[in-house]
């Protein structure tokens, strides 16, 4: 642990990201994004989808439109990539699950924290897994569907501690992506972020990230020191 970093005093709720935290989707997600942008003309490399990740699909697809096609998208083009996107990811492979994070959530229960999965996704096939994979119940889950603004926009952690009781300084977020970073430290909480995508470990410190670890497996090496607060 970095000498810098400081866990919250009391530590009340924990709120976990899911893609790239719980789920090993965001290959899926970087895969299907390139081929649905070639299909539109337009060459978008793997590391940007993962730098935008958490952003939705049309605010993804503008991002990559004025960035490597040098043009505005239009309605169309949103539609079309969008669609293209959808159908790629129906026919992508079943993701596993992180190593070692069902280890993470169990010890975060028998602790007796507060849990909630925060999460920009609306993909079915995954959300409908948390029950049986992490024992989340519905009240457990904010999605995509539950707020209107997305991440990097702190709405769906200040979701997450309305929902949980939980003051900012008694929580602490998971997660994986710079956007997400900067959403959890938008509504005031402390960050591990876990680099379990391609991405350089600055750029998740500059985002906002109080620790960076190389995985989940280093997450769950130091979690119970850090459910004790030590
Ligand atoms: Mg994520």
């Amino acid at each position: 642990m970095t000498s810098t970093f400081r866990l919250p005093a009391k530590i009340e709720a924990v709120f976990f990201d899911m893609d790239g935290v719980l789920y090993d989707s965001m290959r899926n997600h970087a895969t299907t994004w390139v081929q649905s942008f070639r299909q539109a003309g337009i060459e978008f490399p793997e590391y940007d989808a993962y730098l935008n990740e958490g952003r939705t699909g049309p605010s993804t697809i503008e991002v990559a439109f004025r960035k490597y096609g040098n043009r505005p998208a239009t309605a169309e083009d949103i539609r079309f990539v969008y669609d293209t996107k959808t159908n790629l990811m129906l026919e992508a492979p079943e993701p596993p699950r992180m190593p070692n994070m069902q280890e993470v959530m169990q010890l975060t229960r028998e602790a007796g924290k507060k849990i909630m999965i925060v999460t920009g996704s609306k993909q079915p096939s995954l959300l409908s897994r948390l029950k049986d994979d992490y024992q989340a119940n519905y009240e457990q889950i904010i999605s995509g569907f539950d707020v209107k603004n997305g991440k990097p926009d702190p709405e769906p952690y200040l979701r997450a501690l309305e929902k949980t009781g939980t003051k900012p300084e008694n929580a602490l977020v998971i997660e994986n992506a710079p956007l997400g970073i900067e959403s959890a430290k938008a509504a005031g909480i402390i960050t591990i972020a876990v680099n379990t995508g391609i991405l350089e470990e600055e750029i998740l410190h500059s985002a906002g990230a109080d620790m960076v670890l190389p995985g989940t497996n280093q997450l769950f090496a130091i979690w119970p020191s850090i459910l004790e607060g030590r």
